[in-house]
């Protein structure tokens, strides 16, 4: 998997990339059934020198990277890096269907599958990271996944709380593939109940058409002032009207550990009662992003 991840046809490359990785045996929740932790993919890019990177600057904050910051992290001996050349690669995990139906039928902890999706499915996320990164050095392209790089982390704002280095949310908005919720995940074509992941690269690849203009234009609740099931859903409190409390969200996921231990024996934690159960949990509300899956799977968007 090491050449040809350039020039003409290169965006369905990396795509069968991403889905040949996710086919593979690393992709496992670990339990005592040998069931993938993901479903199949969707894989989205963004152009390094979107304009959209200096808006996070802005309004998420400066502490956020941009991709060229991000990759000259990893690389600083290319000096100077030119945004135009980079592409933001990102993916789409989504909760198989059985993980989904267990954590329906949750009123407060994770289900096993949740708890395990959440520990060794994301072992699995930087896996895939990593081998996205190996495959792109190896055809010969500069490549970094931010979130592995040794200074990631978060940083406590006034406006957002504790906010990341490298939103893997707002990346795979910049890339086409879905927009924000009120209690903050990303809807995607594939529903909210998925985990993100990205690389950077010094390559071209043309850049997946956005069918939004409005960051919440697939929530039901900003679109069309309905809705709300994910705040009947929250366990914590943590969601309102007026959107997702972190810290209150964070601090009853960690809550979660003792009880992941006890009924599954592992150290885990998780929650995401909130992407289950709700018109969001699988797709994009009926009615709203139309458009999206063409865009996506590189056809001509309606
Ligand atoms: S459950 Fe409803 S209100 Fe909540 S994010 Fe999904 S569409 Fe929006
Ligand atoms: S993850 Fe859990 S605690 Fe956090 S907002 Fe969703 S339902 Fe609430």
């Amino acid at each position: 998997m090491g050449v040809g991840l350039c020039g003409e046809g290169a965006g369905e490359r990396l795509r069968a990339l991403v889905r040949t990785l996710c086919d593979g045996p690393a992709n496992r929740l670990q339990g005592a059934s040998d069931e993938r932790a993901w479903g199949e993919p969707l894989v989205g890019f963004a152009a390094g020198d979107d304009p959209l990177f200096a808006a996070y600057k802005e309004h998420v904050g400066p502490h956020h990277w941009a991709p060229a910051e991000a990759l000259a992290l990893a690389h600083p001996e290319l000096g100077a890096l030119d945004a135009a050349q980079l592409t933001v690669i990102c993916w789409v995990l989504p909760q198989t269907a059985a993980t989904r139906a267990d954590s329906r039928q949750a009123t407060a902890y994770p289900p096993e599958r949740w708890a395990r999706s959440r520990i060794y499915g994301e072992l699995f996320n930087d896996h895939l990271r990593r081998e996205v990164v190996r495959a792109l050095e190896a055809a010969g392209h500069a490549a970094a996944a931010p979130v592995l790089l040794p200074g990631f982390g978060t940083v406590d704002t006034a406006r957002y709380g504790p906010a990341s280095r490298w939103s893997e949310r707002h990346m795979a908005y910049a890339a086409g593939l879905g927009t924000f919720g009120l209690c903050d995940g990303l809807i995607t074509p594939l529903g909210k109940a998925v985990r993100l992941g990205s690389v950077v690269a010094q390559v071209a690849v043309p850049p997946t058409p956005r069918p939004y203009n409005d960051p919440h234009a697939y929530c039901l609740h900003y679109a069309r002032g309905t809705c709300g099931a994910c705040i009947e859903r929250c366990p914590a409190g943590a969601l309102s009207a007026a959107g997702h409390d972190k810290r209150l969200c964070g601090a009853y996921v960690g809550a979660t550990r003792p009880y992941v231990l006890a009924h599954y024996g592992f150290e885990g934690y998780g929650c995401g009662l909130c992407q289950t159960g709700v018109p969001c949990e699988a797709g994009i509300p009926e009615g709203l992003g139309q458009g999206a899956t063409a865009c996506i799977t590189g056809q001509e968007a309606v």
